[in-house]
């Protein structure tokens, strides 16, 4: 068994022949590049890609597995070059319907093993879906339905950016996750935490102590791709040992989670839509403080504190660590051309935010950005909070 890393959450902008898959991604972000980003620049040796049930990204796969260039194994997945496990997957929006009766709804995260596993489960879908093309559509379904669907295809199912306010369950649909799966709530493996929250505001929740907490980028370009990513105990990169590693099976586990600091996330505060600002003060803050106004985006950390049922943090013992990163493109005076020379010099972002020493980076850009890459690694530098769609900063 070896340590892999795992990013289970990146989108498609444009198939290979320029159709539109997620409207707000990059061009450059299609199936092939994805593969290739994963190997050469972020040594990502699994990687989710989200969009595989629109027909036109199952032409792309079918095109690209064609070349020679990657192939499928027996365990699922599709294995690029040898370093690259590719697992297919689809966010899928659920309409949901919470306590009170309202509409809510959820994205959800769905992979499969099999390239013949999503054709048929994006076929069936389309009966629920206006267009199957397009990423991260909404269902006339529940997840409750839902999941049984994403089963029968040996799928599997794990809520996504679990707490963010406009999609997502806990931020949009209900305080507690067995409400809505019921009696089918312990087929879900894992949780995503979504880039606002961590493990240490997550376990405040006790229904998901016994869920594998999962960071994802949630890409929608080719940089951002491993902004939060997953270390991984497994034997072979595979989807089979990707679902043994969710359910802590035979020593297959996640072994720490690398994610922003939640601050950093841009639905991290609550956010006022009047005054169109962050904002402070105690959480859980349910209304504005200058104009009183209820017309506001709640924010991760304080919709936490209204539904945790734990004072405070308390993880289980399988928890791994949660070590905070803070990626290159949030640290002050890092301009595009200085990250694409560091890249060039050090190979992968990963190995310049968490294993260079200070005069390695030093040599090649500098004592100023080296060290300001160091206090942002070393947890030092001051962070101003996200809220309401805007990121937080680091300063
Ligand atoms: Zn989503
Ligand atoms: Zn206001």
């Amino acid at each position: 068994m070896y340590d892999i890393y795992a990013d289970l959450h990146v989108h498609i902008g444009r198939s290979e022949n320029n159709k539109p898959i997620k409207i707000t991604a990059a061009k450059s972000l299609n199936f092939a590049n994805i593969a290739k980003e994963c190997v050469e620049r972020k040594g990502i040796n699994l990687v989710g890609i989200i969009d595989c049930a629109s027909p036109y990204v199952i032409e792309d796969i079918e095109n690209f597995l064609k070349t020679g260039e990657a192939y499928e194994i027996e365990d699922g997945g599709i294995i690029y070059k040898d370093k690259v496990c590719i697992i297919l997957g689809s966010e899928i929006e659920t309409s949901e319907i919470n306590d009170e009766g309202k509409t809510g709804s959820a994205h959800n995260l769905c992979y499969f093993p099999k390239l013949a596993d999503i054709k048929a489960f994006s076929n069936e879908m389309s009966k629920h879906i206006k267009n199957i093309t397009l990423s991260s559509q909404r269902a006339n379904i529940s997840a409750y339905e839902l999941i049984d669907i994403v089963n029968k295809y040996n799928g599997i199912l794990v809520p996504a950016h679990c707490f963010t306010p406009h999609k997502s369950f806990y931020g949009n649909c209900t305080d507690s996750l067995r409400k809505i799966f019921k009696e089918k709530y312990d087929r879900i493996p894992a949780i995503e935490l979504g880039l606002s929250a961590d493990t240490f505001l997550a376990d405040k929740i006790s229904e998901l102590e016994t869920k594998t907490f999962l960071t994802n980028s949630d890409a929608h370009s080719l940089p951002k791709i491993a902004r939060e990513y997953n270390e991984m105990k497994l034997d072979g990169i595979s989807f089979k040992e990707f679902v043994m590693a969710l359910k802590n099976e035979n020593g297959r586990k996640i072994v720490k989670n690398y994610g922003l600091d939640p601050k950093l996330g841009k639905y991290h505060r609550t956010y006022c839509e009047v005054c169109d600002k962050r904002i402070e003060g105690e959480a859980p803050v349910t209304k504005c403080d200058t104009c009183d106004s209820r017309n506001i985006t709640m924010g991760v950390y304080d919709r936490i504190e209204i539904i945790k049922d734990k004072e405070k943090t308390k993880s289980p013992a399988f928890r791994p660590e949660y070590i905070y990163q803070i990626p290159l493109t949030f640290i002050p005076g890092l301009g595009g051309k200085t990250i694409e020379k560091l890249l060039d010099h050090f190979g992968t972002e990963m190995t310049i935010l968490h294993k260079l020493s200070n005069d390695d980076i030093e040599a090649v850009v500098g004592e100023k950005i080296a060290k300001n890459i160091i206090s942002a690694r070393d947890g030092k530098m001051h962070i101003v909070e996200g809220g309401g769609g805007v990121y937080g900063k680091v300063e």
